[in-house]
């Protein structure tokens, strides 16, 4: 079926190891990953690409694991070409595969206030919008105004931010669809502002959150409560599986110690709902998302 694909202007790389990509570090390899030059590139990949090929689209990977036997068929990645920022006066265009701190760089220099809260999450604006990505009172949605989606047959479409109905970390994009670009509301503030903002988040974030290999939360709060409390209550701040083990700065992290499998990860990830479960009764939703085989 590799032998198909479709001729493209972006780029394919054939046997791709998510090892060195992933934040977690861990994911065996996948078959093909297309980048994309530009829409019309992506729909002609989509709409002539071998029947029975499938296909995932991911970001900078900051939220994903990748399971040990890696991932058949195409990885389609948007960040190597489809990345442009366009700032106009009370709106921004800009393409899924612009990294998240890429546009909020660009926004504070140019006095441009958007999604500047959100600093410190390093996903890409694809990916941001698929996970409604947030802090505690601010999320993506809050400042979007609407999507550019392909299906996977390559049909395109736009919803506006009411039409998807974004909900707490879930964009709610159509399964299968890829988000292309994305049009942000944005209104002028003054430089310092917009810096000291990203200043006191920055310095919050350190503070509270590990460096190092990880992917963020990894559970969900439950409505009107905090996953890392119940993990903590639970007795579960100290555990491990191999490498993988939960940060002693963040319970709901988890981190790679150096080594650690994702099959690792998903049985560490499994002990703790099963403990939390047995605990409190309540069910922790996993926020990482998983892909490819074991
Ligand atoms: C240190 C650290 C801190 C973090 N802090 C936060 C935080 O404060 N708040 C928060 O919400 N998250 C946080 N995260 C998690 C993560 O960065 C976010 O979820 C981010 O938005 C994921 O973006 P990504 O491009 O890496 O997505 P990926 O991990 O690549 O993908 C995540 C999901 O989005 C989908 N996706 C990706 N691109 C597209 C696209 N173009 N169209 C459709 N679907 C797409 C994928 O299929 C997958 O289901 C943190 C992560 C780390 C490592």
């Amino acid at each position: 079926m590799l032998r198909n694909l479709p001729r493209i202007r972006g780029k394919y790389v054939f046997d791709y190891d998510f090892k060195e990509a992933t934040f977690l570090r861990v994911g065996g390899k996948c078959d093909v990953v297309f980048n994309p030059m530009d829409l019309a590139d992506l729909v002609g990949f989509l709409r002539n690409r071998p029947s029975g090929l499938g296909v995932v689209v991911i970001g900078n990977a900051s939220n994903t694991i990748v399971l040990d036997g890696g991932v058949r068929g195409c990885v389609i990645n948007l960040s190597r070409y489809m990345r442009r920022i366009e700032l106009k006066s009370q709106y921004a265009v800009v393409e899924a595969g612009a990294l998240l701190p890429h546009f909020i760089n660009t926004s504070v220099e140019s006095s441009v206030s958007s999604c500047e809260k959100l600093c410190g999450i390093p996903g890409t604006v694809g990916g941001a919008i698929a996970m409604n990505a947030g802090i505690p009172g601010f999320e993506i949605s809050n400042a979007l105004a609407s999507v550019d989606l392909v299906d996977d047959c390559g049909t395109a479409a736009s919803a506006t931010v009411h039409e998807l109905d974004m909900k707490y970390r879930d964009g709610n994009v159509p399964a299968g669809s890829i988000v292309t670009s994305a049009v942000f509301r944005t209104c002028g503030s003054s430089r310092a502002d917009l810096e000291n903002t990203v200043k006191e988040l920055t310095g919050k974030r350190l503070r509270s959150q590990p460096l190092g290999a990880t992917c963020g939360s990894a559970f969900k709060n439950p409505p009107n409560m905090k996953a890392w409390e119940l993990i903590k209550e639970s007795g579960c701040d100290r555990l491990s599986v191999g490498s993988a083990v939960v940060s002693d700065k963040h319970c709901n992290f988890l981190m790679n110690a150096g080594g650690a499998k994702a099959s690792d990860f998903v049985k560490l990830i499994e002990i703790i709902k099963k403990i939390v479960f047995e605990k409190t009764g309540i069910l922790l939703n996993e926020e990482i998302k998983i892909i490819g085989e074991r």
